[in-house]
């Protein structure tokens, strides 16, 4: 009997390692060493949040909308390309989250941009504005990165009209909301 749980136990451990992802830091380009502290607990709260069940339940929630859906994907399969974090820069890495980072000023002529960050399909870096690093909490990050890291899944949002649908606006809203939850504690 005892054999048996043990069997059992070693089971769901490989099952629950397996189903982790890790998110891999490759570049983090102009950081200082004031931000890399900030972004070693960034990267602590953003693996913690989705790994959790919460966020399996709130993403097989979600509701995107048609447009931006194109593969008619259900969320089941939203979920598990997120999981498998297969970024198309990064094909054979499965279950990491691989990420460039690299820090930029806020540019002279978009002083008060509400913008943290981008990225475009032709780069495999995330780009964030150092002014809004500093001043973010962490589940604001948690939120930017998870957001432009979706982009590199394959996901986009084109209509501003229905963004607020898309995956990358739904998960980042999901993280925000889980990283608040965290850091704060129940309010
Ligand atoms: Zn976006």
């Amino acid at each position: 009997m005892i054999k048996k749980n043990c069997v059992f136990f070693a089971l769901m451990l490989c099952a629950s390692l397996f189903s982790q992802v890790r998110i891999a830091i490759h570049e983090h380009r102009d950081y200082d060493e004031e931000q890399l502290k900030k972004l070693e607990q960034v990267k602590t709260l953003m693996e913690n949040i989705i790994n959790s069940e919460e966020f399996k339940n709130e993403i097989l929630a979600m509701k995107v909308s048609e447009d931006n859906n194109p593969d008619h994907l259900t969320n089941q399969q939203i979920y598990d390309i997120i999981m498998k974090a297969d970024e198309v820069a990064y094909p054979n890495s499965p279950y990491v989250i691989d990420l460039n980072l690299r820090m930029k000023p806020i540019p002279f002529y978009k002083p008060f941009t509400s913008v943290v960050g981008y990225t475009y399909p032709g780069i495999n870096y995330i780009v964030t504005y150092r002014g809004k690093f500093n001043d973010c909490e962490l589940y604001d990050l948690v939120s930017h990165y998870t957001h432009e890291w979706t982009h590199k899944l394959g996901f986009g949002h084109e209509d501003k009209k229905t963004w607020d649908f898309s995956v990358p606006y739904l998960v980042d809203d999901i993280v925000e909301k889980l990283g608040r939850k965290r850091v704060n504690g129940n309010q």
